[in-house]
């Protein structure tokens, strides 16, 4: 289809990429945040080679390169140390055709922003929307409207245009544990730079990965009930609670990052919902599958979402309606398989069932470097870009 004209609520890393790309498409494109400045929320991501996949298709390749770290290699350790496997990533990066990419939110934010050629609309928080037979109005709170032949709605994990895809609310669910993530000069004495390293015990993890500006992204995993009250002032004190006994490099971690550039979400998740579309409405990244972050793939399946709606659109001639059910279709499918098995793992990880975690610390120490690339691989070669 030709001469859309689409309007996009959210301008995070799923309205971003899907901006991008419908642009690119020759679409006209809007679109509408409601803060009144971007800022990304969180320190890092590691974009696994499905997401990058799709920055290369949108041209953003080289781009992504000089601002992904160099990760070769994984490396798992024991709480107080002890190596307990190092899996060489090379394999993974043959058999899917690209490196996976740790990167700084807010480079990838600029990256995005730069790459859409339209003006992004802040300070419009959209209120509801309304469709007719020839196209969707959104309404926001400053009395402002926009019309198009479709709506993306990117409004991340507490989406209030998800409860009218659904008709009903739906409340995220609590992963479990809260998350400290930030950024600190990298240095040999915390980890080797082109090493993602994870260390685990007592259901908690304590991770650091290479992002560009000879930075790590680090993050600390501890499962908790939600609800503490979150103070940077004593984010430190917190943490070497938590990770007393942990090895040097841990110690050494919480005494050098800045609590102020840190942030502590509670993790949730959403779904697995079998609707992502309502008429010419379309949820698209957290909004339809916000997900555990345990697989690295929340960001990864909005850029996924991005491309498939735009193929859709640009080869059919049947109507927006149809492509949007066919994005359905193809989305609900792959996506909600990625939220159920970040959940299970997250599970895994975090102590839900103790004897679980166990074994899995037991396993990482016996596991084929291989056995672990192939299960990563399994993932990224799912999605659409095999
Ligand atoms: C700790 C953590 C680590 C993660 N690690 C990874 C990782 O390594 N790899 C990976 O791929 N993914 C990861 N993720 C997941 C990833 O961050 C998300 O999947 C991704 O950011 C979702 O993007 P989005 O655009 O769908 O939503 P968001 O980024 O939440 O954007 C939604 C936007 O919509 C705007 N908005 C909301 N409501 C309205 C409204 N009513 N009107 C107008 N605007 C509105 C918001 O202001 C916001 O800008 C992680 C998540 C967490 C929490």
């Amino acid at each position: 289809m030709d001469n859309l004209k689409i309007v996009v609520i959210g301008a995070g890393i799923g309205g971003l990429t899907a901006g991008i790309a419908l642009t690119q498409a020759g679409y006209e494109v809007e679109i509408y945040d409601r803060v009144r400045e971007l800022r990304p929320v969180g320190a890092g991501i590691s974009l696994w080679p499905n997401g990058v996949k799709v920055l290369n298709r949108l041209g953003l390749g080289d781009r992504m390169a000089k601002i992904g770290g160099i990760m070769n290699r994984m490396e798992y350790r024991t709480k107080t140390g002890e190596l307990l496997n190092t899996i060489d990533l090379m394999p993974l990066i043959h058999e899917v055709g690209q490196r996976p990419y740790p990167v700084a939110r807010r480079d990838l934010q600029m990256m995005l922003l730069e790459a859409f050629p339209g003006e992004v609309k802040l300070d419009h928080k959209c209120i509801g929307v309304e469709e007719d037979d020839t196209g969707v109005t959104a309404f926001f709170e400053n009395g402002h409207k926009a019309r198009g032949d479709l709506l993306v709605a990117a409004d991340g994990i507490r989406s209030i245009l998800r409860t009218y895809v659904l008709g009903e609310e739906i409340e995220p669910q609590y992963g479990g544990y809260i998350n400290w993530n930030g950024l600190v000069p990298a240095d040999e004495e915390l980890a080797p730079q082109d090493h993602w390293v994870i260390y685990v015990g007592d259901h908690k993890r304590a991770s650091m990965m290479p992002v560009a500006g000879d930075r790590f992204y680090f993050f600390f995993d501890v499962p908790l009930f939600k609800g503490i009250p979150a103070n940077p002032d004593t984010y430190k004190t917190e943490l070497k609670e938590h990770f007393a006994g942990w090895a040097k490099p841990i110690q050494t971690l919480i005494e050098c990052f800045d609590p102020y550039a840190v942030a502590r979400p509670e993790i949730h998740d959403v779904g697995p919902i079998d609707r992502y579309v309502k008429g010419r409405v379309a949820l698209l990244g957290d909004s339809a599958h916000a997900t555990c972050p345990d697989m690295g793939q929340g960001g990864c399946q909005a850029m996924e979402d991005s491309l498939v709606l735009t193929n859709y659109l640009m080869t059919t001639n049947l109507g927006v309606e149809y492509a949007l059910k066919r994005y359905e279709m193809e989305r609900t499918e792959r996506a909600n398989a990625v939220v159920q098995k970040a959940r299970k793992r997250a599970e895994q990880i975090h102590g839900k069932d103790p004897t679980v975690t166990q074994q899995w610390y037991d396993q990482l120490a016996i596991e084929k470097p291989t056995d672990v690339t192939n299960a990563i691989t399994k993932v990224i070669t799912a999605g659409p870009l095999h």
